[in-house]
């Protein structure tokens, strides 16, 4: 194991019915990880039980501050490791259907990451006709990758493999994408058997990033079977475990990050992507972490702004405060890629641009108090443009700002090019962090 390598366990399980005797293993399995110097462990979908009914399915299940996660989340604490806790059956306030949950808990026990399954499977797999939409309510947001010991990981769970675009999504961020995608599964041994590892592979090779996935295997009801296989792949496509048939039972495995570099550095897929011919952009949990210090520069057309007046960060968009708003709320949203023209922007930008412009509008619309949006682009120089970097200008606007001839755009035009009244640097500062609470709920 090099230095820079961290240890994971990887656990494979037969779920029942029966929510302690899984619980007991499940507490077997991590102490074992542990005395075996794992930092992190996985665990499959439906960790807490699989039933035959969906009755019963249902009324099982727990919330997310209910004993079963409550006890795993004191494991976690208790032997200091890491935890990814894939697809548990979550309470939900729609009575008859439930959410399947992956969450992610770090050494200190704490929730870290929270994921409910998006795509569900509602398939013929073999004899078996299997419709989870019937008991499970899909989830509506990605997740962004989460930083963790072993790099940051991506949470998705089973029938999520299928879906190519959402694993390129997850990666596609040079800076924030995952480095490893996680599936914890119960795939059927129909479809696993056809189509298991080569999923995995591909989602391997084709985002250059480690895979895990811990599955269920072996017969839990009489009529639902898994198939097994759990499996760690590697960015090259190469499987470093493959865990057959054998459970209950954990295995761990060295990766090493340094490896996706290696991989990426002589075939840099990512970067070789015509951005300008497609695109891939969410509506969801747009907003990702601000790792800048407040005093650092960003360049920003020919002018250096500091990174405390920006207020929100999505994969290709930033929005920050005006130095000279035209009404109070008065904000800009551009493009991190310095582009002078709107022509210029790929399709992507474009798209994440539009949806960033459209959540932030909204929230500083309610924040201000405002009751209509001017959403504006002065594009080029006789179009009123001084900063050279396209930006989309965000006006709240409240009863009575608004004459027969509105003289908004003309202000915007002119109002910045007097000194008179620039804002200071900590005013601007002021104002940013307050605007972050309506995107980060932490201390962002
Ligand atoms: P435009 O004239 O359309 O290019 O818009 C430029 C906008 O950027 C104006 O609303 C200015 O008030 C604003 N602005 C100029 N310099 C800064 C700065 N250093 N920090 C924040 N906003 C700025």
């Amino acid at each position: 194991m090099s230095n820079k390598s961290i240890r994971i366990g990887l656990c494979q399980l037969n779920s029942r019915d029966d929510k302690e005797e899984n619980f007991q293993i499940g507490q077997k399995l991590i102490r074992e990880a542990k005395q075996q110097d794992a930092k992190i462990v996985f665990f499959p979908e439906a960790f807490d039980y699989i039933c035959d009914s969906k009755t019963a399915t249902i009324e099982k299940a727990e919330p997310i501050d209910g004993p079963i996660i409550t006890r795993y989340r004191n494991l976690a604490k208790e032997n200091q490791l890491w935890l990814s806790l894939g697809g548990f059956h979550q309470q939900s306030k729609d009575k008859n259907r439930i959410l399947n949950s992956h969450l992610m808990i770090n050494d200190q026990g704490d929730i870290v990451g929270h994921y409910s399954k998006i795509h569900l499977f509602d398939v013929q797999a073999g004899s078996l006709n299997i419709r989870e939409s019937d008991y499970t309510q899909p989830g509506s947001t990605i997740i962004s990758p989460i930083e963790t010991p072993l790099g940051r990981i991506a949470l998705g769970i089973c029938y999520d493999l299928r879906f190519v675009e959402f694993a390129r999504f997850l990666t596609s961020s040079p800076t924030h994408g995952a480095q490893i995608l996680t599936y914890p599964s119960a795939f059927t041994k129909h479809t696993g058997e056809a189509h298991w590892e080569i999923l995995l592979r591909a989602r391997a090779i084709e985002n250059q990033c480690f895979v895990i996935a811990a599955a269920q295997v072996g017969s839990h009801t009489s009529k639902r079977e898994s198939y097994g296989h759990s499996m760690v792949v590697d960015p090259w496509g190469k499987v470093l475990l493959d865990m057959g048939l054998e459970y209950p039972s954990v295995r761990t495995v060295d990766l090493d990050l340094e490896r996706i570099r290696e991989v990426r550095d002589r075939m840099p897929i990512l970067e070789h992507r015509r951005q300008d011919l497609y695109s891939l952009t969410s509506p969801t949990n747009m907003s990702i972490r601000i790792d800048s210090k407040d005093d650092e520069k960003i360049s920003w057309g020919q002018l250096q702004i500091t990174a405390g007046q920006v207020f929100f960060r999505s994969r290709l968009s930033m929005a920050l405060v005006n130095r000279k708003p035209v009404v109070p709320g008065h904000i800009l949203v551009s493009p991190i890629r310095c582009v002078e023209r709107f022509s210029q922007l790929t399709s992507e930008e474009i798209d994440d641009l539009f949806l960033s412009t459209q959540l932030i509008a909204k929230r500083i619309e309610d924040f201000f108090q405002g009751k209509s949006l001017s959403i504006a682009i002065q594009d080029g120089e006789y179009a009123g443009q001084t900063v050279k970097h396209v930006h989309v200008h965000i006006l709240p606007r409240v009863p009575g700002d608004f004459e027969d001839n509105d003289t908004i755009y003309h202000e915007l035009a002119h109002h910045d090019k007097k000194q008179k009244d620039w804002r200071q640097e900590q005013e601007m500062i002021d104002e940013a962090k307050t605007l972050r609470k309506l995107f980060y709920s932490d201390k962002q």
